[in-house]
């Protein structure tokens, strides 16, 4: 079974190898032969978490059969890039508009390349908008290529499927947020403030889970005056209003019912 499961992962990373050239490197580590003596005796439990270390062994020894970029396309279909400090020249260029981003709030659930797992949001981050709540919107499916490959934000510079130590390099960059975009005395800042208030995603979390109808129904409706008010009196953009206020309240609801 785990040499099927090595022959799928050489297939689906494009690897040059051959499974039975790369088996020899599972059949002998000592990861495999401890499970391998103790398989019939291990709880289910373990039995997981055994999957789950082996599972890291093939995705470590495949990759250090292919450790290049092919230009696949497969971490721009996973997900966005998250911006950081040094992403700000893309803004100032032009290369990104308002209408690209949105603004991921506290308390939201993102994926973390880092730990492999949806994790909650601690810190406001703005990232790229996405097709379907996955794919970069940037990514050009049918030439399978980055439409703005030259100019492409941090994250995607240090993206290597084959070496997660990349992404430990952004532990120490600061990511982009609102207050480095919107000029300080900018007058929405109010606005967006009392959004922040009202429309909490922690307290719409909590909501879900007493599943308090009325009260998420207040929120949304709340969301959605604000992004009328802010059309309205200060003619931004509707494409514009994910960066101002995050996503709306109503997908959000949507996104996260049934998950909490
Ligand atoms: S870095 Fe992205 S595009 Fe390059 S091979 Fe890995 S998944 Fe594909
Ligand atoms: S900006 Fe380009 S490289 Fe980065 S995720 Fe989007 S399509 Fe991929």
């Amino acid at each position: 079974m785990l040499f099927i499961a090595l022959k799928d992962f050489l297939c689906q990373i494009s690897s040059p190898a051959r499974p039975e050239e790369v088996w020899p490197q599972i059949e002998t580590h000592s990861l495999f032969k401890r499970y391998s003596r103790q398989w019939e005796r291990l709880s289910s439990r373990r039995r997981r978490k055994a999957w789950e270390q082996l599972g890291a062994l093939i995705t470590k020894v495949g990759y250090a059969t292919r450790p290049y970029c092919i230009r696949c396309g497969a971490c721009c279909r996973q997900g966005s890039p998250t911006l950081y400090q040094e992403d700000a020249f893309l803004l100032h260029s032009e290369t990104l508009s308002k209408r690209d981003l949105f603004t991921l709030r506290v308390g939201e659930l993102a994926y973390s390349n880092e730990e492999g797992r949806l994790v909650v949001v601690k810190k406001e981050a703005i990232k790229i908008k996405e097709i379907n709540g996955r794919c970069c919107i940037f990514f050009d499916e049918k030439n399978r290529s980055c439409t703005i490959y030259k100019f492409r934000p941090l994250q995607c510079r240090v993206m290597a499927c084959w070496d997660p130590e990349g992404f430990k390099t952004l532990r120490k960059k600061r990511p982009l947020q609102r207050k480095d975009i919107i000029p300080v005395k900018y007058p929405l800042w109010e606005i967006i403030a009392r959004h922040e208030r009202r429309c909490a995603v922690t307290q719409m979390r909590t909501l879900l889970k007493r599943n308090d109808k009325e009260r998420l129904q207040e929120m949304a409706y709340y969301d959605l005056q604000t992004r009328h008010f802010l059309k309205e009196n200060f003619q931004i953009n509707p494409q514009e209003m994910d960066f101002y206020l995050g996503r709306p309240i109503s997908t959000l609801i949507r996104l996260y019912q049934g998950g909490e």
